[in-house]
This record gives C-alpha cells, sequence and structure tokens, in this order.
C-alpha cells in the first residue's frame, strides 16, 4: 500500500485539542450538587457529555469518587449483572515496518520474526480451543509485504474451520494496524467480529514522537481507522488508548470525543473501549514514563467510562495483574482476556518466541475461571450477537430497550454449561453449576427463563451451541 493513499485532510481531525485542554486547565474540585448531577444522569444510563465527563476527572475528594465508583458498580451490576465476557489475543505475525518506541515488536529490535503457517495456526487454534475458548482477537504487526490483509483473512478462514471435539472459535475479532476500506471489506466479508484498533495516544503531538517510523507514524490515517472500518460494512469497532503514553484525563476525553464523532457520522459508537496501561517489553523501559497511570488513577478512569458509556463494551487484558483485575472487573469492565500469550505461537509453546510486551496476570485460563467463579461471577462465552447479527446499532437499541437482558443473561449461563461439561473436572463444574443455579433468576422474562433451563438440560443431555 503506497503512502500517498493515505494521505488524509487534516479537516478530518474529530480531536478538538484545544477544547480538551480547555477542559483540563480547570482543577477546580467539582461540587457535591455537580457530581450528584451528572451521577443521576449517568444511573438513568444517558450517555455523559465530554465537559461532564471532564468534571468527573477533576474530582479530587475522596468522598466524591467513592460516589463515582458506587456508581460504576450499581451501573456494571444492572447492565451486565455477574457476567463477565472471556476472550484470549492470538498473534499471528510479529514482522514490523513500524518504529513504535514503546512496542517490543518494532522493527529496530532484532530478533527472529515469525508469521503462523496453516498448521500452527490450526495448532493454536486447537489449544485455544482445548482451553475452553470461543472468541479471540487476532494480533499482528504491520507488514504489508510479510503479512498482507489477505494472509489475515485467510488465517480467519484456517481458525474458524479448525474444530476439537464439540468447540470452535466462533468470534474472532481482529486488531492489526490501520488499513483502507477495500481491506476492512475483506475482513467484514471474512466474518470479522469487532475490528478493534487503539489510538495509543489522542495527543497530536505526542503521538508523532512515539511513532517516528512507519505508516504508523501517520497520526490522521490511524485515526481516521474507524471511519474507513465503517464504511467497509464493519459495524462494529472497538477504540482504546495505550495509557502512560499521555495524560490519561486527555485521552479519557479523546476518547469520549472519538465516540461522539462515530455516534454522530454512523449513528453507532464504539462496541468496546480497551484500556491497556503501558508494560515493559524489549528495548522498552517504563521506569520513568512521565505519564505512568497510578492504580488509584486506572481505578478512577474505568470508573469514569463506565460511567460516560454504559452499554459499551470495556476491555482489561492480563497486562494487569490478577488481584487488581478482579478489583478493577467490579468498577466496569465487561470484558477479560485468560491464559493469554503475547508471542507468535506462544499456545503452542514449541519454542519460545519474543513477547510484544510483558504479561502481569500468568494464572491459567482455568485459574481465571475457578477464582471468577468463587467470587460470585459468571463468566460468558457467549458469541450470539454478533452470529445473530446484533452488531452496530442493532446491539445498541437492544441493550438500551433492555431486551438485551432476555439474551445475554441465557447465553452466559449456557455457554459457561458447554464449558464445564467439556472442558473442567468434577470440582470446577461443581462449582460453576452451583453459580448457574444462582444465575438463572436473573433472567427477567418468564418465558425465557424456561426456554433457558429446557436448553441447559439438552446441553447437559450433549447438545452444543444453542443461543438465542
Ligand atoms: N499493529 C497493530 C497496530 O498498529 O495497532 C496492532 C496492535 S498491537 C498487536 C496491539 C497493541 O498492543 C497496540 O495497539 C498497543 O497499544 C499495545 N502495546 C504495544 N506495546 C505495548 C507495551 N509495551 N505495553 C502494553 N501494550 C503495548
Amino acid at each position: 500500500m503506497n503512502t500517498s493513499s493515505r494521505k488524509i485532510d487534516p479537516s478530518e481531525k474529530f480531536i478538538n485539542e484545544d477544547v480538551i485542554n480547555e477542559l483540563l486547565s480547570s482543577t477546580a474540585e467539582p461540587s457535591l450538587e455537580e457530581v450528584e448531577a451528572i451521577i443521576a444522569k449517568s444511573m438513568s444510563k444517558e450517555i455523559l457529555s465530554v465537559e461532564e465527563v471532564a468534571t468527573l476527572l477533576r474530582i479530587n475528594n475522596d468522598e466524591h469518587m467513592q460516589k463515582v465508583f458506587e456508581t460504576a458498580k450499581t451501573i456494571k451490576q444492572s447492565i451486565y449483572g455477574n457476567r463477565i465476557v472471556m476472550f484470549a489475543p492470538l498473534y499471528i505475525s510479529n514482522y514490523c515496518v513500524n518504529g513504535c518506541t514503546y512496542c517490543g515488536y518494532k522493527c529496530s529490535n532484532e530478533f527472529p520474526r515469525k508469521i503462523l503457517s496453516d498448521e500452527e495456526l490450526q495448532k493454536e487454534a486447537r489449544v485455544l480451543v482445548e482451553m475452553g475458548h470461543k472468541r479471540i482477537v487476532i494480533e499482528a504487526g504491520e507488514d504489508y509485504t510479510n503479512c498482507p490483509v489477505d494472509y489475515i483473512t485467510h488465517a480467519m478462514d484456517v481458525l474458524y474451520k479448525t474444530k476439537v471435539d464439540n468447540g470452535a472459535l466462533r468470534r474472532i475479532n481482529v486488531n492489526i494496524a490501520a488499513t483502507s476500506v477495500e481491506n476492512y471489506k475483506k475482513l467484514k466479508a471474512a466474518d470479522i467480529g469487532t475490528f478493534i484498533l487503539f489510538q495509543e495516544t489522542y495527543h497530536e503531538e505526542s503521538y508523532k514522537s512515539y511513532h517516528p517510523t512507519g505508516p504508523k507514524s501517520n497520526y490522521l490515517y490511524h485515526l481516521t481507522a474507524m471511519d474507513r472500518a465503517m464504511e467497509g460494512g464493519i459495524d462494529d469497532v472497538g477504540i482504546g488508548a495505550l495509557f502512560g503514553l499521555y495524560d490519561y484525563r486527555f485521552e479519557v476525553l479523546a476518547l469520549m470525543m472519538h465516540r461522539d464523532h462515530l455516534e454522530e457520522k454512523y449513528g453507532v459508537g464504539p462496541h468496546t473501549i480497551s484500556v491497556p496501561r503501558i508494560k515493559k517489553a524489549k528495548d522498552v523501559s517504563v521506569d520513568d514514563m512521565q505519564y505512568a497511570v497510578s492504580d488509584e488513577d486506572f481505578k478512577k478512569l474505568v470508573a469514569i467510562i463506565r460511567l460516560a458509556v454504559p452499554y459499551t463494551g470495556i476491555i482489561l487484558s492480563t497486562r494487569e495483574n490478577a488481584e487488581f483485575r478482579e478489583e478493577v472487573v467490579n468498577l466496569g469492565v465487561s470484558q477479560l482476556s485468560a491464559g493469554s500469550k503475547t508471542d507468535v505461537g506462544g499456545y503452542q509453546d514449541d519454542e519460545k518466541m519474543e513477547n510484544q510486551f510483558e504479561l502481569a496476570d500468568h494464572r491459567s485460563q482455568e485459574e481465571i475461571i475457578e477464582s471468577l467463579l468463587k467470587k460470585g461471577y459468571l463468566p460468558s462465552y457467549c458469541t450470539a450477537c454478533y452470529r445473530t447479527g446484533r452488531t452496530g446499532d442493532r446491539f445498541m437499541q437492544v441493550a438500551k430497550n433492555g431486551t438485551i437482558q432476555n439474551l445475554c443473561q441465557p447465553n452466559a449461563l449456557m455457554t459457561l454449561s458447554e464449558y464445564l461439561e467439556d472442558y473442567c473436572d468434577d470440582e470446577l463444574k461443581a462449582l460453576g453449576n452451583k453459580v448457574i443455579e444462582a444465575n438463572i433468576d436473573k433472567i427477567p422474562s418468564d418465558k425465557m427463563r424456561a426456554k433457558t433451563i429446557d436448553r441447559l438440560q439438552r446441553i447437559s443431555d450433549g447438545e452444543r451451541d444453542l443461543f438465542f
């Protein structure tokens, strides 16, 4: 792909840095009345404005912040209940022509580069399926010679077709570099779930210094990727920022501007927001990063995002350690990765390749599930929305009118039941079945509850892949 086709008119920049800076220039602590008015708005599940989010970010008073945390928990509970959607990343190529200073895969780092063959893709898929995963995110560096988009779509086909006994990967999300409308159309035709791309930092000047070389150094092309994805027919997109590169408050406000832009232009905001925090990597030290985000600030930003976009999924990866993840889940996270590897071919464990960055939650998928179950969470392997075409604005409609409660809860229970039947020992199965029993009553409709009980019996009798 030549770089002239990547020229974007500067007027396309929808992040207004002046507005953000102006909002951040005030440090005045909001009054209790102001905080309570915003909390009331978000309790009625209305999306918060950029200005309201800026007000919440100015909170310094512990009592006021505590109210925000409590609200985040309440909103999370009322929309997502105890459900946590599980997924795993799958690194399929570490070839990269970019020089992103924070990334272990940057082109200046010398180590053997690798792209998975069909056989290796199948092996990785088998391991993931045997772990119980149904939803993955393909990850790859940017290199159109060694890893063109046609390879990515081919890999998706290989992965979707790999079956092991009752299991298969049912939803493949993709996190690859910003690309053209034509390539997004190819990803759509290959049955992509969500197209995920992090802006890294929305602050243009900082973006340029972190991305000195390679096609990714084009801020505007990267920023407008979701527009091209939408034009290419992908209405399910996931945005995010790499926290630690710039002032986290700037990133949160910019994420809200990105949300507003997508809502205004395409009628649907992001399906998910990811909140990765920067980690140590090959030739990347995080020791004296000026904008490192503390745990307290991280909890604050997650809770504020939950209040700001009640229906948007929040994704937390294994970059965070086990204890902290379980704390943050409470504040509004709706999707967790588990048992993750960030090296190419990492699941089959034949030979260890270079990691993109260091992980902090090293527990196995089973250990994570056990821990979630013990705390009363309901791990969900559901992929139904995308497979029934409930994406984009169709998803938002059912989410906002509450119908989703009669779909997500049964689907979570049924996919957990499949997981317990197929991949767990008796002890974990007993624990999981208790959680299923405790959560059946939380299906609002009598009819759907009865249907779910019937389907749980059918799963126990051997049927698979039942969903609403
Ligand atoms: N090559 C694609 C791109 O250009 O966006 C795919 C992204 S990469 C496989 C996935 C994400 O990992 C990046 O978007 C970045 O936010 C994150 N990442 C890179 N280096 C990291 C580090 N040192 N610590 C934590 N996350 C990192």
